[in-house]
């Protein structure tokens, strides 16, 4: 499954830089993660100050 980012997003952008596979982008109101290119690594979790990715 691949990680979902909340609505708790911030739109900080820390964890666009973070991603080995480019799966993350900013979208209309918060950031987001291309599921089938995430590959649940969870680096973007790590980095997230407001913990708002999270896997399924
Ligand atoms: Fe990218 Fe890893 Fe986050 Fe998936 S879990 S969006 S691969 S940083
Ligand atoms: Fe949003 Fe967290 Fe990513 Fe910042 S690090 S853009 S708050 S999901």
């Amino acid at each position: 499954m691949a990680y979902k980012i909340s609505d708790e997003c911030i739109s900080c952008g820390a964890c666009e830089a973070e991603c080995p596979v480019g799966a993350i982008s900013s979208g209309d109101d918060k950031f987001v993660i291309d599921a089938d290119t995430c590959i649940d690594c969870g680096a973007c979790a790590d980095v997230c100050p407001v913990s708002a990715p999270s896997a399924d």
